[in-house]
């Protein structure tokens, strides 16, 4: 199984690391993916992926961050991007929920990141909340503006382009995403009580979706409210089955698949043993 998306920095992991990965190896986890924030976190997630062959790091900076982050930050993201372990753009976004930052600053950082994912002919993750018809837009311009992104694995396999995590929008909405090349993927929002992703998840299945812990946020029940980890990842895994109506081993080997895809990742950290 793979955490596509868990940010392990300091501020959360900083003392119990080694024993939080520990855990993971041991329940099946086979890789995790750690998307920066921020300059800051972008450079902690392109060091833990320089110590540890089965982290991988994304570099961006989140829509929260973006009012902040000066044309420097962007150009060390660029820079950033460079390292042999950095295996996608993001998280990058819009959040029109929060909205810590404008929305006019907010697009500007998105498509310049957007387009520096094209660039480097890396895939991206996406971040929205109240934002989607907006940041499909731009993703939709993007992708038809630059049809050789990502070609490698474009032809049957779709999904190259990136993911939407956290995904909260609607099946028609996932269905375009597809579409466009892109997976949706879920976190342990799936293990609450009458959460609005459950009937999205149950009408597209689980052939285009990865799986996240989004740790150390939304831990699945029946750790909710706590520091979430990517050792609850099995937890996430059976409530997608339960939901979909797929059955887990298939659930496991579709989002792995799928990450080991989208992300280029070495074809042995796919193998889940412990499972
Ligand atoms: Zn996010
Ligand atoms: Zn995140």
């Amino acid at each position: 199984m793979i955490d596509s998306h868990a940010h392990l920095f300091t501020g959360d992991f900083g003392q119990d690391l080694e024993d939080v990965l520990s855990r993971s190896w041991a329940c099946g986890v086979t890789a995790i993916v750690v998307p920066g924030t921020n300059g800051r976190t972008s450079r902690e997630a392109v060091e833990l992926s320089a110590r540890n062959d089965r982290l991988f790091a994304c570099v961006g900076i989140h829509p929260h961050e973006a009012e902040k982050a000066s044309e420097e930050d962007l150009a060390e993201i660029a820079e950033l991007a460079a390292h042999p372990g950095v295996v996608a753009i993001g998280e990058i976004g819009l959040d029109y929920y929060y909205n810590f930052s404008s929305p006019e600053r907010q697009k500007e950082v998105f498509l310049n990141q957007m387009l520096l994912a094209v660039e480097r002919n890396l895939p991206v993750v996406i971040h929205t909340r109240e934002s989607m018809s907006a940041a499909m837009e731009t993703v939709r311009s993007v992708a038809e503006e630059h049809p050789a992104w990502r070609p490698e694995a474009v032809g049957d396999v779709k999904g190259c382009r990136g993911v939407f995590h956290c995904f909260t929008g609607t099946a028609d909405q996932a269905r375009d995403l597809f579409e466009l090349g892109f997976f949706v993927s879920f976190p342990g929002m799936v293990t609450f009580k009458n959460s609005p992703v459950v009937p999205v998840l149950k009408e597209i299945g689980a052939k285009n979706i990865l799986m996240e812990t989004d740790s150390p946020y939304l831990a699945p029940v029946p750790h909710r409210g706590k520091r979430n980890e990517p050792s609850y990842l099995p937890l996430i895994a059976k409530a997608i089955a339960q939901v979909s109506g797929v059955p887990l081993k298939e659930v496991v080997e579709y989002t792995t698949a799928n990450a080991v895809r989208l992300f280029s990742l070495k074809a042995n950290v796919g193998t889940t043993q412990h499972f």
